[in-house]
């Protein structure tokens, strides 16, 4: 495999500076993932060293596009991978205690969710821990700018990270023991993948883990998520339990709430049952459903999810209805679908 900068370790940074003394390993790598500067920014090394690095160990992600919105407090990355060419996408998220990266652990995703933009187009490769890593450090750069450190790492932007698990892990280690993120800062959000969520509990860190449930029963769930045949509810619980009983830190379902498919007292009372069904009960994230241009069906409106959100708390489960962020530049949940023709994208808020 070509080295890049984010995939290089400690050693493969030592190998390409080969005669340099051990501190200024060290100091490049303050620079990376403590500054957050470009390589030719770190001027603790030689011009001649800085040109080395650069040419050996060359970054992975293209800037195409940066969109703002919500006055500059949510901005989408829109990236090519220099490997391939494949779009993905990175969102940075500014609220008044915090910033939080949403990042992306596939180009694309292969799990064909129908109401996820990302899941209507389809996969094409699996990132490497660098490309996930680089993510980090690029939104982490911006939010520099405005004097904002990164507090909080979301892994829900495109793709499945358990399906990419190996690098996603080692991702996360950067991220924790380099970048300084605590686990309870990090959040592997899955579609249920359960071989995934066992090798996650294996994982030294305990790792905040959000399962987007979206049905609470079989036949609706393989509608929903297709892979909800290969992997159901009744399984899919009992990983959940385990994750919980290993890592002792309460896991959380999402919900995309979408009109007259999930949304009826029915549903909430399922929902409900599944949440108490694990000690301590499960959090419910309720998201309204964004729309996507290959998905019909709407999201619930506002006073549907407050009665969707009240069931559920008059049975005891704690639900957040989460605001939408970056509708209007596609960065909201499940709009994510790098190279989407503009065209759509411009009906579609008109
Ligand atoms: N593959 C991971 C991460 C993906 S996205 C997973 O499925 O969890 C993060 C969340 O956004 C998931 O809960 C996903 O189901 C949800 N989502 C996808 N499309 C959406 C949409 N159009 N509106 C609202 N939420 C959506």
């Amino acid at each position: 495999m070509t080295a890049t900068l984010y995939d290089a370790t400690r050693a493969t940074l030592a190998e390409v500076m080969a005669g340099e003394p051990a501190y200024r390993v060290e100091q490049v790598w303050s620079g990376l993932y403590k500054q957050f500067q470009e390589v030719g920014q770190i001027t603790t090394i030689s011009a001649a060293l800085r040109e080395k690095l650069a040419t050996a160990l060359p970054t992975s992600l293209a800037l195409v596009r940066e969109s703002v919105s919500d006055k500059g407090d949510t901005v989408k990355f829109l990236w090519r991978l220099v490997d391939g060419n494949h779009p993905i996408e990175t969102v940075l998220m500014h609220y008044a205690d915090r910033v939080t990266v949403c990042v992306s652990t596939q180009a694309g995703c292969a799990m064909a969710c129908g109401f996820c933009a990302t899941g209507q187009a389809g996969f094409n490769r699996q990132l490497t821990t660098g490309e996930i890593v680089e993510q980090v450090v690029r939104a982490a750069r911006h939010a520099k700018q405005r004097q904002q450190r990164v507090a909080n790492i979301v892994f829900m932007g495109m793709g499945e990270p358990l399906a990419n698990e190996p690098a996603v892990w080692a991702a996360i280690e950067r991220l924790h023991d380099d970048i300084g993120i605590s686990a309870r800062h990090l959040t592997v959000s899955t579609v249920g993948i359960i071989p995934g969520i066992r090798t996650l509990a294996t994982r030294p860190l305990p790792v905040n883990l959000a399962v987007s449930m979206h049905a609470a029963r079989d036949d609706l769930r393989d509608d929903l998520v297709p892979i909800n045949k290969r992997y159901p509810i009744k399984d899919l619980m009992d990983a959940c339990r385990d994750y919980l009983r290993v890592k002792n830190r309460r896991i959380s379902f999402e919900w995309a709430l979408i009109a007259g498919v999930n949304d009826t007292a029915r549903d909430a009372n399922e929902l409900a049952k599944l949440a108490l069904s694990l000690k301590p009960t499960a959090h419910v994230n309720i998201i309204p459903l964004n729309p996507t241009p290959g998905f019909p069906t709407r999201g619930t409106d506002a006073a549907g999810v407050r009665r969707f959100a009240d069931r559920l708390r008059d049975r005891g489960v704690n639900a957040t209805v989460r605001r939408n962020r970056g509708t209007d530049i596609d960065a909201a949940c499940g709009q994510l679908a790098a190279g989407q023709p503009v065209v759509l994208t411009a009906r579609r808020n008109v």
